[in-house]
C-alpha cells in the first residue's frame, strides 16, 4: 500500500483506535466544526432529545469516524457503525434501524455508496422515525409500517455532491472538514508521540507535519515510519534530519506529495502541456480510477495551489512547473 494513501487497512485501524481522541475537547483543529457540533450536542442534551442528523463531508483520514465516535460519547449514547457499501438491500438497513435503541447514534460511512432502495428507506426513517417493511413480491407485496426509536444519523462522505438532494436535505447540519494546518498536525503528532512513547522534538514534528498532506491519518502513519527508521538506523533518536531522511526513503517529498500526486502532476505537465485536460483522461494516463484521482490526489493538489479546476478541465499552475523543476511552455499562462 502507498505510505501516504489516506485510506487505512485493517491493521492500521487497530493502531488508529488507540490514537483516537475520545472527547470533543481532545479533538485537534477543525475549530469551526467543533464549535458548531458542540452547540448542536449541548442543546440536544439540554432538551433531552436526540440531536439533528449530522452529515460530515471531507477527504479520507480527516477524522470523520473519530467525530462520529465523539458524538456518541458526548451524548453518552451507544454507537452503531455501518457503511454505504454494506447496505445493498433495504432489508440490510431495516435490520439495523429496527433494533436501534432510543437516542442511539447510527454512523454510516461512505453514505454516498448506499444502494437506492436502502436510501429511500432512510429518507422516511430520518424524517418520521418510521419505515415500511415490504413483505412478499409482485402484486401480492404489502408494506408493513414499523415505528423505530428516535435516533441520530451521522453520515460521512468524501463526495457530498453525489448525495441525492432529498437525502442531503434531511441532515440538520453539515460539517465541512478541511485539510489541517501544519501547526494543527504538529499537535496531532505530539499527542500521538506521547501515546506511542516516542520522543519527538518540535522541529521533527514540524518536518513530519509539513509532509502529511494536511491529514492526521497520514501524520500518524509517517510518525510510525520515522520511529522505525530512528530505531533501526539512528539509535532510536528522532530529530529533524532523521525525519527528513526517513520520509525521503518512503518517497514523500518536501510538500508531502506522494507517488500518485507526482504521477498526476507529471502527466498533466508532460503529456498534456499543463492542460486543460479532463479528469478521466488524466486518470487513465496514470493508470488509476478517476474516482481515486478525484478523491485522493486532486483535493490536495488543488489545496496546495498546484492544479486548478476550470470549466475546460484541470490545469497546472506556475507552482506546479516549479515543483517538478520544469519550465512551462512560453504561452502557458496566456
Ligand atoms: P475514513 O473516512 O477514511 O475512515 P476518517 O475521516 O473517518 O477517514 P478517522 O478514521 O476518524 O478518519 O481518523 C484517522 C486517524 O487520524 C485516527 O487515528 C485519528 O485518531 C486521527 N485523527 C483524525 N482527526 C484527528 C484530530 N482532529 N485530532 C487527533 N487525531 C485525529
Amino acid at each position: 500500500r502507498e505510505l501516504v494513501s489516506p485510506d487505512a487497512d485493517g491493521e492500521e485501524r487497530q493502531i488508529e483506535a488507540a490514537l483516537r481522541p475520545k472527547r470533543l475537547a481532545e479533538f485537534i483543529g477543525q475549530a469551526r466544526v467543533r464549535e458548531q457540533l458542540s452547540l448542536v450536542l449541548e442543546s440536544a442534551l439540554r432538551r433531552q432529545r436526540p440531536p439533528d442528523h449530522v452529515l460530515m463531508n471531507g477527504s479520507p483520514g480527516l477524522g470523520k469516524t473519530t467525530l462520529a465516535m465523539i458524538i456518541a460519547a458526548e451524548l453518552s449514547a451507544p454507537l452503531r457503525i455501518t457503511s454505504g457499501p454494506a447496505l445493498e438491500r433495504a432489508g440490510d438497513l431495516a435490520a439495523i434501524l429496527s433494533t436501534l435503541g432510543e437516542g442511539e447514534v447510527l454512523f454510516i460511512d461512505e453514505i454516498h455508496r448506499m444502494a437506492r432502495p436502502a436510501e429511500e428507506m432512510l429518507y422516511m426513517a430520518m424524517e418520521d422515525f418510521r419505515v415500511d417493511i415490504v413483505v412478499g413480491k409482485g402484486p401480492g407485496a404489502t408494506a408493513i409500517p414499523l415505528d423505530i426509536a428516535p435516533f441520530t444519523l451521522v453520515g460521512a462522505t468524501t463526495r457530498a455532491g453525489l448525495l441525492p438532494a432529498p437525502l442531503r436535505d434531511r441532515f440538520g447540519f453539515t460539517a465541512h472538514m478541511d485539510f489541517y494546518e501544519t501547526g494543527e498536525l504538529e499537535q496531532v503528532l505530539r499527542r500521538s508521540a506521547a501515546l506511542l512513547a516516542v520522543e519527538l522534538p518540535d522541529d521533527a514534528a514540524n518536518e513530519i507535519a509539513r509532509r502529511s498532506r494536511g491529514t492526521p491519518r497520514i501524520a500518524n502513519r509517517l510518525l510510525r515510519r520515522v520511529r522505525d527508521y530512528a530505531d533501526v538506523r539512528a539509535g532510536g533518536v528522532v530529530d529533524r534530519a532523521v525525519a527528513a531522511r526517513a520520509l525521503e526513503l518512503y518517497e514523500v517529498d518536501g510538500e508531502g506529495l506522494d507517488r500518485l500526486d507526482r504521477a498526476v502532476l507529471g502527466a498533466l505537465l508532460r503529456k498534456f502541456g499543463g492542460g486543460p485536460v479532463g479528469l478521466s483522461t488524466l486518470a487513465v494516463s496514470v493508470g488509476e480510477e478517476p474516482e481515486t484521482v478525484e478523491v485522493v490526489a486532486e483535493p490536495f493538489l488543488v489545496r496546495q495551489g498546484l492544479i486548478a479546476r476550470t470549466p475546460r478541465g484541470r490545469v497546472a499552475t506556475a507552482a506546479a512547473w516549479t515543483h517538478l523543476g520544469m519550465t512551462p511552455p512560453p504561452d502557458a499562462f496566456g
